[in-house]
């Protein structure tokens, strides 16, 4: 039963505690839903302790909707403390694991350095940008994984329509009205689809622009967009990004970023102070550091979810390989629709090894992807049944809506009044451009897999 402490894990103090310490790396869709998980099977029998540098889940599949200013950045918070009220939250950052003496340590938003021990640990701390090794990206182009980078984006794109509307030279009004996004997966697809639609909206209210309607490139080094997704969803975006007159160039990369802009990997320079980076994401450098094995960048585990000969340590998410028991040979993507059932089935298995329940091998099956594409516009297959425009939008919305664990009736509300009333548009200048630097330490090429 849950209740029972490892000897190996006492110390001066645990003593105090007496129930087992299960400390969970990171608060994304699978840290956020093991912790709920956990909080349900053990709240009373375990400490359940979660390591995350904010206090809040960020629902990642809504940012652009932050980006574009549809959705109030704190929609797509959700607070830790608030829906986690039995979880002792630290503030931190893992920088160390040390697996034999069942510690982690980390920084604190302060600088300050601390360190706690564990009986079970839970590995989910997600991924990071993946980065080419491309001349002047690093500079010049602009991720997009968190708050501060849609925050950024929402004003950069808003300083650009007001900064060309306000210049009289033709070369950089026009390099200012171009955005170029890097990367066609879902990620870069739904930054280009919304972004259009807002930077029209800023073009109507800029009589003085006339002629320099905006224009919005979406580059993949692959044959379409969505390329890791079903075709048929792949046609919808491209109809609808076609539509808006978003020029989607395949079989294209960067090849250098400059001030003035990119020279594209045909050859082609084009003029623009916007470089969205979304190529691709790598998972978080703490798994490679810890001396176990790791699978495509990914820390092996078994189907159990647990770290081979380290029965007291799991892993799930993006940051983990984990077997996908529904194409043999394969392991599960990275997507919230994993992340978030292999964080349950973590919390399962954990009970479960203090005796309450059985573990189980984690399965799953995809149900499908949804693709928000702005306006009424979206692409979906639930169940493997392709769907556009409005079906395909209520879906999207729905889905989101179930799957937000917080601030349903203040999305919603959000949702309602962006069609009720015109959008709002004004710079808040809180994040400037240092504040969301790209990392630059991956010399790894983005593989389909990886591309979001
Ligand atoms: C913009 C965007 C849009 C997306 N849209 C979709 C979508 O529509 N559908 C879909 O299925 N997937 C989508 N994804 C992918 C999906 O969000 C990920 O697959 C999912 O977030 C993975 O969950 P996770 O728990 O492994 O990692 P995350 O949700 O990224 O959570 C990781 C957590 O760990 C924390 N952390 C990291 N390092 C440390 C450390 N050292 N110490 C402590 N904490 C740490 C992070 O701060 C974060 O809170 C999108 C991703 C992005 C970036």
């Amino acid at each position: 039963m849950l209740g029972m402490r490892s000897p190996s894990a006492e110390g001066v103090e645990e003593a105090a505690v007496s129930r087992p310490r299960i400390v969970i790396v990171g608060a994304g869709f699978a840290g956020y839903h093991a912790a709920r998980t956990l909080c349900r099977l053990a709240r009373n029998n375990a400490e359940i302790v979660v390591v995350n540098p904010t206090d809040y889940f960020l629902y990642l599949p809504l940012l652009p909707e932050v980006a574009v200013g549809l959705l109030d950045p704190r929609r797509v918070t959700v607070s830790l403390p608030a829906t986690l009220p039995d979880v002792r939250l630290i503030l931190g950052e893992v920088d160390r694991v040390d697996l034999d003496a069942r510690e982690v340590a980390y920084v604190d938003p302060e600088g300050g350095r601390d360190q706690i021990t564990y009986d079970r640990l839970v590995l989910t701390v997600g991924s990071v940008n993946k980065l080419l090794p491309v001349p002047g990206v690093a500079e010049h182009a602009h991720g997009f994984r968190g708050i501060p980078e849609a925050l950024y984006l929402r004003d950069h794109m808003t300083r650009q329509m007001e900064l060309a509307d306000a210049s009289d030279e033709s070369d950089e009004r026009a390099a200012r009205t171009t955005f170029v996004v890097v990367g066609a997966g879902y990620t870069g697809t739904e930054v280009a689809a919304h972004g259009v639609l807002y930077t029209d909206i800023l073009y109507k209210r800029h009589p003085r622009l006339a002629e320099r309607q905006p224009r919005w490139l979406l580059l993949d080094v692959a044959d379409r967009v969505l390329p890791e997704l079903d075709e048929r969803l792949s046609r919808t975006a491209a109809s609808v990004l076609n539509e808006r007159g978003v020029e989607v160039r395949t079989g294209t990369s960067v090849r250098e970023a400059t001030e003035a802009g990119a020279r594209l990997s045909d050859g082609d320079f084009v003029g623009t102070r916007s470089l969205i980076w979304c190529v691709g994401v790598r998972p978080d450098p703490l798994v490679a550091d810890l001396g176990l094995r790791i699978e495509q960048g990914r820390l092996a585990v078994d189907a159990y979810l647990t770290v081979p000969n380290r029965p007291e340590v799991y892993a799930c998410g993006d940051a983990a390989a984990v077997p996908d028991l529904t194409r043999p040979g394969e392991i599960t993507p990275m997507t919230a629709q994993h992340a978030v059932r292999q964080g349950r089935r973590a919390a399962h298995n954990i009970a479960a090894s203090y005796g309450q329940g059985r573990p189980k091998p984690y399965r799953h099956k995809d149900l499908g992807f949804v693709v928000d594409l702005g306006g009424t516009e979206a692409a979906a297959n639930p169940l493997s049944i392709p769907l556009g425009g409005l079906p395909a939008k209520a879906l999207t919305r729905g889905y989101h809506l179930l799957s937000l664990p917080g601030n349903r009736l203040r999305t919603g509300t959000d949702w309602l009044l962006d069609t009720l009333l015109s959008r709002q548009t004004v710079q808040l200048g809180l994040v400037r451009s240092p504040a969301v630097p790209l990392d630059t330490d991956s010399p790894e090429l983005p593989t389909p897999a990886g591309r979001r």
